[in-house]
């Protein structure tokens, strides 16, 4: 068993934490009470490769697999959230589909772009009534002659009127059900495609989150990926990728938080001493710290399994479930060392907190991983046997 990251992560680490704490961090606060898409600092990301990890290098990526993913979303999550969803959406489903399910054609056309980094993607399929039951989504992709006509609205897109990419879910055969779902690639521009204004949301102001409209938006043939009504079935199936995605984001929002806390315990005087004197005090640093390393190891194991061809909708499901509730613990007992100033906008404390609340929320809320989770271990008392198989068993 080895527990250590290979030589190769350790320096891309180094690499991508002193970029983040010199470049993103700086700016988290200020984007934070003044939002706007962060494109000086999302170009930077580009330029180091941030948004290609795991796309094949034929196609402009890495070619480097979930566990360095994860790692450097941590880096970047630990600088700000913000950055590290518009990188998690972006890298993650848009890319992971087109990469599974495009055309020659397809993966030619967009991958290059994604994966550099000079377009943003989207991820549209929660609708203002199907959240969690994403199924149920309403969007109707109508036959015209040579391809498609979108009708319906999306919600809480991330990146929406930014992103120059939407992977869109939308239903043309609704007596199908999930199987009369289709997945489609809007550019941009495109007529009959439209944008709200940004939510006004708790936090992570700088992932502008909007919902997108379609109305008669004509999409090529060419624009349909994969199989019709596949869509559903592929990005159900991508998802795994996703939810470790936003358990690095998790870790990464804590590790700040709990770094704060630390030195902040270390400096401030209480009753003639420093506060770190005080079982009240490290108790809590104890407990932050041993959740955290629970979390980055559920995290990591959950990337390490799938980078070796497991299925890991389980463990991707538990590190996203224990990640994200870590990062709510840890965010909100990191502001209590700082007693009022933890509360007051001149330290990040309150942004952490506020940041941290919607991992255990988006790609799929907390119940819905102890859904998935519990099917998974019945499945398991099913199969006879206990821990992750092969996805090709
Ligand atoms: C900031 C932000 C960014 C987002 N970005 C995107 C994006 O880019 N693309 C996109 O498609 N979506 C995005 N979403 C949407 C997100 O994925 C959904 O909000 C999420 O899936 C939950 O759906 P819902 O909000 O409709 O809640 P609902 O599904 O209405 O759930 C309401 C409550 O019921 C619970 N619940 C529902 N079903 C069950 C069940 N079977 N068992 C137990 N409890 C249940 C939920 O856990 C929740 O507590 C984003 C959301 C936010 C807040």
């Amino acid at each position: 068993m080895e527990f250590a990251l290979p030589e190769e992560l350790l320096a891309m680490q180094r690499t991508v934490r002193a970029f983040a704490q010199s470049e993103i961090a700086p700016v988290a606060a200020e984007l934070d009470r003044d939002p706007r898409f962060p494109w000086p600092t999302l170009r930077r990301m580009g330029e180091l490769g941030l948004f290609g990890l795991t796309t094949p290098e034929e196609h402009g990526g890495a070619g480097l697999g979930s566990l360095a993913s994860a790692v450097t979303l941590e880096e970047v999550a630990a600088a700000d959230a913000s950055h590290a969803t518009i990188m998690s959406v972006t890298s993650g489903l848009p890319q992971t589909l087109l990469v599974q399910a495009g055309s020659r054609e397809q993966r030619e056309r967009w991958l290059p772009r994604l994966a550099s980094g000079s377009w943003i993607g989207a991820f549209c399929l929660s609708e203002a009534h199907a959240g969690s039951d994403a199924a149920a989504l309403r969007t109707r992709a109508r036959k015209v002659p040579g391809g498609f006509e979108l009708d319906g609205s999306k919600a809480w897109i991330t990146g929406g009127g930014e992103a120059h990419l939407y992977i869109v879910l939308a239903s043309s055969d609704p007596a199908a059900g999930a199987r009369g779902i289709s997945a489609f690639v809007v550019e941009l521009g495109q007529e009959g495609m439209s944008f709200g204004a940004p939510e006004a949301k708790l936090g992570q102001h700088a992932a502008v989150t909007t919902s997108v409209t379609f109305e008669g938006c004509f999409v090529g043939d060419d624009q349909r990926l994969g199989a019709e009504g596949q869509g559903f079935v592929m990005a159900m199936s991508s998802l795994d990728g996703a939810r470790i995605g936003i358990a690095a984001q998790s870790v990464g929002i804590a590790r700040a938080a709990f770094d704060a806390a630390l030195a902040y315990a270390d400096e401030r005087q209480a009753f003639g001493v420093s506060v770190r004197e005080f079982q009240g005090v490290s108790f809590p640093l104890a407990d932050m710290a041993t959740r955290l390393e629970a979390a980055r190891l559920l995290t990591l194991r959950a990337a390490w399994l799938r980078d070796r061809g497991y299925r890991v909708t389980k463990e991707a499901s538990m590190a996203k479930l224990y990640a994200s509730e870590t990062a709510a613990f840890v965010t909100d007992a990191a502001l209590q060392v700082f007693g009022a100033y933890g509360y007051s906008r001149d330290y990040p404390l309150e942004r952490y907190y506020r940041d941290a609340r919607v991992t255990r929320i988006y790609e799929g809320t907390s119940e819905i991983q102890r859904v998935v989770i519990g099917r998974q271990l019945y499945r398991e008392l099913e199969r006879g046997s206990r821990g992750p198989v092969l996805a090709d068993e």
